[in-house]
């Protein structure tokens, strides 16, 4: 497949990644495989190694790669890990997650949304992703448990039905609402129970649902 924009991608993994202090290499290597640009709408592709957050249609945005980046590194992905995403969008941290090997189950509650993700993944071949429409916050029980749960949209509180849904050694990546904007939070599940770690500051779109914001706080 000819690729013209392989070499933003490149500047992308140097510029916006790696100078911020992402390391790991598999997972620099799977930011310059998977072709960002496919998952933005045709008109928005000029922009898709931009350093920043772009939008997907329906008030929705492909979060910013480094944000996504700190995701997935927070998550310490590992070959084989079933993985639960929160919040499909574009479809693209799926394509990284299942990059480095994981069996990814994502869940998308906009139908337009999972349409068109379904189709950009099924185009890149990337068959260990399962996706469903629905709502996120109530997590996905019939294939839990989950070695890693990623929430991609900022919420109040942790969800319940997703520690639950969470292995023992799991690992829960979240964005909670704390004043302005939100923090990253990585939730370690061990025997004894669940250990809570503070990361950086993050904007994301907010989750909505039952078990995260009950009506879209944007519109208050
Ligand atoms: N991970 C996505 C990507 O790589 O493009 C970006 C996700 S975007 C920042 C957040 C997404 O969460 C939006 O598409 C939004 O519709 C979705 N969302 C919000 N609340 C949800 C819920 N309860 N269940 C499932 N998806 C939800």
């Amino acid at each position: 497949m000819s690729d013209s924009y392989r070499i933003e991608r490149e500047h992308m993994v140097e510029n916006q990644l790696k100078k911020r202090g992402i390391r790991n290499s598999r997972l620099l290597e799977a930011f310059r495989k998977v072709p960002r640009h496919q998952f933005l709408p045709r008109n928005l592709r000029g922009k898709a190694y931009t350093d920043g957050p772009s939008p997907i249609g329906e008030g929705q945005t492909i979060s910013q790669p480094y944000m996504t980046a700190i995701m997935t590194q927070s998550a310490e992905v590992v070959p084989g890990d079933r993985v639960l995403e929160i919040g499909t969008g574009s479809g693209y941290q799926s394509a990284i997650l299942a990059e480095l090997g994981a069996e990814v189950y994502t869940i998308e509650r906009i139908p337009e949304l999972l349409e068109q993700a379904r189709e950009t993944l099924r185009q890149l071949h990337y068959d260990k992703v399962h996706t469903r429409m629905g709502n996120g916050t109530l997590g996905w029980e019939e294939e839990a448990p989950f070695d890693i749960i990623l929430i991609t949209a900022g919420a109040p509180e942790i969800p319940g039905p997703l520690l639950e849904q969470l292995a023992i050694r799991g690992r829960l990546v979240i964005p909670l609402e704390e004043g302005y904007s939100q923090v990253l939070y990585v939730v370690r599940r061990s025997q004894k129970g669940f250990h809570q770690e503070r990361g950086e500051r993050c904007t994301f779109v907010p989750l909505i649902g039952e078990y995260g914001w009950k009506k879209d706080p944007r519109t208050r």
